[in-house]
């Protein structure tokens, strides 16, 4: 990966260790060339960095959604909760200017698009087939779940399903990622490859 841009990618804030964005970005590399990549649960652009230099390489685009209020873990009182990313003015959490300021410093603006709004709000309108899909977003099961069912069916034929987040031991982390992996298992995506927490599987040829 550009080395300039993998620099911006560690200074942005969020929640991707390196080896696992690297392990995006190469999952991301060889969907570009397929059609448009697209992740759920922005937060403040980390992750879009290194999804969105694979779209510039492949001459694609990053689709990245977010109501950009921050899941329940990021709220006030909560262990994943930052206070620099709260709107003085509302006292709600606003991660959108960090995002725009993520993205703008990288030169990623051209290939990297944000949707701003409900996950499954945008689920339920989208229509463009996507040769990769990211899910990062709440990690309450009900919220994963839904993540999993409204967009997975989006997935192109031999496309990639990533999921974020996967703690096969509940002493490393909460299981909602992990039980919606192993139902997408169940539902026939094939594992692929494993970065840590990152889950990598392919849909089935039609
Ligand atoms: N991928 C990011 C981290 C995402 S944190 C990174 O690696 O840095 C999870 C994000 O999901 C939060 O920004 C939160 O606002 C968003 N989110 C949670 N539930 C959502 C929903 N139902 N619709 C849209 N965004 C949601
Ligand atoms: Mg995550």
């Amino acid at each position: 990966m550009d080395s300039e841009l993998l620099t911006h990618a560690r200074n942005a804030i969020g929640f991707m260790p390196e080896a696992e964005g690297l392990a995006l970005y190469e999952a991301g590399s060889a969907s570009a060339g397929r059609g448009p990549l697209l992740e759920v649960g922005t937060y403040c652009g980390k992750s879009a960095i290194y999804l969105g230099a694979a779209a510039r390489r492949g001459n694609s685009v990053l689709y990245t959604v977010d109501h950009h209020h921050g899941s329940l873990e990021n709220q006030v009182g909560w262990e994943h909760h930052d206070q620099r990313l709260v709107d003085p003015e509302t006292g709600h959490l606003d991660t959108l200017p960090w995002f725009r300021r993520t993205i703008a410093s990288a030169g990623l603006e051209d290939c990297v698009v944000a949707v701003i709004g409900s996950s499954t709000t945008v689920a339920a309108h989208w229509q463009t087939p996507l040769a990769l899909l990211f899910i990062d977003g709440g990690h309450a099961y009900e919220v994963a779940q839904s993540d999993y069912e409204s967009w997975s069916p989006k997935v192109m034929a031999e496309g990639l399903l990533l999921f974020h987040d996967v703690f096969e031991n509940p002493e490393d982390g909460g299981q909602a990622p992990f039980m919606v992996y192993k139902q997408a298992v169940e539902d026939g995506w094939r594992p692929v490859s494993e970065t840590g927490s990152l889950r990598v599987l392919r849909k089935a040829a039609n």
